[in-house]
């Protein structure tokens, strides 16, 4: 008999990313800390090693947030009283690093989810030697 995990729905490994549970069993979790990666799920000890999201979640938060906060701005200098800068930093650099931070865990999770439902581990480092002295 073997002890093959069972097959996870493509939809469901990137739903338990996105709440930082493990893709494949969602019982573990991703994160030790806020951002920082576990080396292995807890609970089925899937290695979470190799599947590096690197810049990618930072660049979807900074695309989502964008795609939040500037069309707001845009409606409320478009129906607004034309308020003053100061307002406008005053309310947008708040909602803006407080989108950033909800969303970057979730989004790495869902990217570290995708890579692994899609098989795309990181690639191992180069062991060809690259000589400087020639
Ligand atoms: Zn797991």
């Amino acid at each position: 008999m073997s002890m093959q995990p069972a097959r996870v729905e493509f939809l469901t490994a990137l739903l338990r990313g996105w709440h930082g549970k493990c893709p494949r069993c969602g019982a573990g979790t991703l994160f030790g800390s806020f951002l920082k990666m576990r080396s292995h799920c807890l609970a089925c000890d899937l290695a979470l090693e190799p599947y590096r999201a690197d810049d990618a979640p930072a660049y979807f938060t900074i695309l989502a947030v964008g795609h939040i906060v500037v069309p707001l701005v845009l409606v409320l200098e478009r129906y607004g009283d034309h308020p003053p800068l100061w307002f406008h930093a005053l309310l947008w650099l708040p909602l803006s690093v407080v989108l950033a931070l909800y969303l970057l865990g979730h989004i790495k999770g869902t990217v570290i989810a995708l890579l692994w439902a899609h098989r795309i581990p990181a690639p191992k480092p180069s062991t060809g030697s690259f000589d400087s002295s020639a």
